[in-house]
């Protein structure tokens, strides 16, 4: 077995049970994508659209992606009916579309909505006010087509562990407050997404249970 493949065999063993390992292959070829394949991975993580479809086409239909880069309104109907999970969802606006995509397509479709906690301003999300506004104003009730089952979110990019943890706890309780309103429409808000490469093991200790690891797996990623 090839270095891909032994990373994922050695993520699957420290990965408490419960927690989904999504393997971030944005920027990786689809030969490293059936590395991780053969070695039983079947949960990947894709950024950009055009990326993904031709990943999507060329690879098994087995296989469960998971969006998780800034969706533009113009693209989602690319990718409606070949995810798994869209777990950047940063806007109402980007909800209306995907929502109403799937109707078209006849489909439902399985998101997050980001959630932004991080110091820096490039992150994209709702930031938590806003998304408790949201939920209190009913504004989630319309959107039949999709099925909204969590929150992802990330930490700030920083050395600062304390900062680190404080942020994914921020996601924890954010996730509680929306979860305990008990909503018809959030029936099955049951994923929270956080953790990466660099901060996985903090994002388990803090309610994680959704994991995106990218580079720990595939190596550095070359931007084109
Ligand atoms: C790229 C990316 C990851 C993976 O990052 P690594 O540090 O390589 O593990 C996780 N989540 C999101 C949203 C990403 O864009």
């Amino acid at each position: 077995m090839g270095q891909i493949g032994e990373r994922i065999r050695e993520f699957h063993q420290l990965v408490p049970a419960g927690v989904e390992i999504v393997a971030v292959s944005k920027f990786h070829p689809a030969s490293m994508i059936m590395e991780a394949y053969d070695a039983e991975q079947r949960s990947f993580g894709e950024s950009r659209v055009q990326e993904f479809v031709l990943k999507y086409e060329e690879l098994p239909k087995d296989i469960k992606w998971h969006f998780i880069g800034h969706l533009q309104t113009n693209k989602v109907k690319q990718v409606i009916g070949k995810t798994f999970l869209i777990e950047s969802v940063d806007s109402l606006k980007l909800l209306e579309i995907i929502n109403r995509e799937s109707e078209k397509a006849n489909v439902v479709t399985k998101v997050l909505l980001q959630a932004h906690v991080a110091s820096e301003e490039t992150k994209f999300g709702f930031f938590p006010q806003e998304l408790l506004e949201i939920i209190r104003q009913g504004s989630l009730e319309n959107f039949h087509s999709v099925e909204i089952c969590g929150l992802m979110g990330m930490a700030t990019n920083t050395d600062d562990i304390q900062h680190i943890r404080r942020d994914f706890s921020t996601l924890h309780n954010l996730f509680d407050d929306i979860k305990k309103q008990n909503l018809p429409v959030l029936k099955n808000f049951e994923y929270l997404s956080m953790g990466m490469s660099g901060d996985w093991p903090i994002a388990v200790e803090e309610g994680s249970n959704i994991v995106r690891i990218g580079s720990a797996i595939f190596g550095d990623r070359v931007y084109t």
